[in-house]
């Protein structure tokens, strides 16, 4: 039997994620890099001997130095591949930089970042080595706001608009409304693609299924598709790509080299749905 003392050392020395109320992961502590509170959240980064650098925001885990490369080249790469030659791309949230490094790969004109949190900024240009070169980058432009009001006033077009937010909870929550798809779509250019992070297939069913229900009235194509991640709930990950004119299967060009983990295989078998993921509105 463990003592009082030694439980609390236990917590004290590892950071935990409840993915449900009785269950979730947990990181043993190498090292605190950092935690602090900005206007918006709480902002953490851990050393953890397997995965890494992890940022936390509010305590959920966001990226890890170890695992982010099946996030951020399956939340970028599938549109680029898909889009006969996006110029004009669109980042809201996103200020690990993850998925400005895996845009930059690519031949584009301009990449603008809408985050609302400075202090994500200037913590992950400290603790994660990808984000000052993407940030310097002459095609990178960065924006300190809400992604929802930028959305809302600017009166410019992307060819793609990911968007790369938290959990919908805290400064995110618009993020994940039906409001905001209706104001980005106004955003898009004719050939333009939105992809969004959807959540986890098994722990956030029921928000996947409220979003395929209004997104189906605002776009031709919703096409789901998912990938691992290893450090995020359930391991698996949904994201969804919206479109009027382009369809995620017919492919226009090949990705670049260098990925870890995204080719044309695994593009075609992300959009393969297990059964309880196909039809989602019949289950509303
Ligand atoms: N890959 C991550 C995930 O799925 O957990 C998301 C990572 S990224 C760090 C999320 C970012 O969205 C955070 O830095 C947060 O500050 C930003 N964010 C939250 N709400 C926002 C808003 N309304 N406008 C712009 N950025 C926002």
């Amino acid at each position: 039997m463990s003592t009082k003392k030694e439980n609390r050392e236990a917590v004290l020395s590892e950071e935990r994620e409840y993915h449900s109320q009785s269950s979730g992961i947990f990181f043993k502590l190498k090292r605190l890099l950092h935690r602090d509170r900005s206007d918006y959240q709480k902002i953490e980064v851990i050393e953890n001997e397997y995965f890494g650098r992890i940022l936390l925001l509010d305590g959920l885990v966001q990226t890890s130095e170890r695992d982010e490369f099946f996030y951020h080249e399956m939340l970028v790469h599938p549109a680029f591949v898909s889009h006969p030659s996006p110029q004009n791309i669109l980042v809201i949230g996103g200020g690990d930089g993850g998925a400005l490094k895996e845009i930059l790969r690519w031949p584009i004109k301009h990449s603008c970042l809408v985050e609302i949190d400075q202090q994500v900024i200037d913590v992950c240009q400290e603790y994660f080595p990808w984000l000052l070169p993407s940030l310097e980058d002459d095609r990178t432009e960065l924006v300190i706001a809400d992604g929802s009001e930028f959305i809302a006033k600017t009166d410019k077009k992307f060819d793609v608009v990911f968007i790369d937010s938290s959990d919908p909870a805290g400064p995110s929550a618009c993020l994940h409304e039906r409001d905001f798809y209706e104001k980005l779509k106004r955003c898009l250019n004719p050939e333009g693609i939105a992809v969004s992070q959807a959540g986890s297939p098994f722990y956030h069913l029921d928000s996947i299924k409220k979003k395929d229900a209004f997104l189906k009235k605002l776009f031709k194509n919703v096409c789901f598709y998912t990938s691992p991640v290893p450090t995020y709930p359930g391991g698996s990950w949904c994201f969804v790509f919206l479109s009027d004119e382009v369809q995620p299967l017919k492919i226009k060009r090949n990705p670049p080299r260098g990925l870890k983990y995204f080719n044309l295989d695994i593009h075609q078998a992300a959009f393969s749905l297990p059964n309880f993921l196909k039809n989602l509105g019949s289950h509303v």
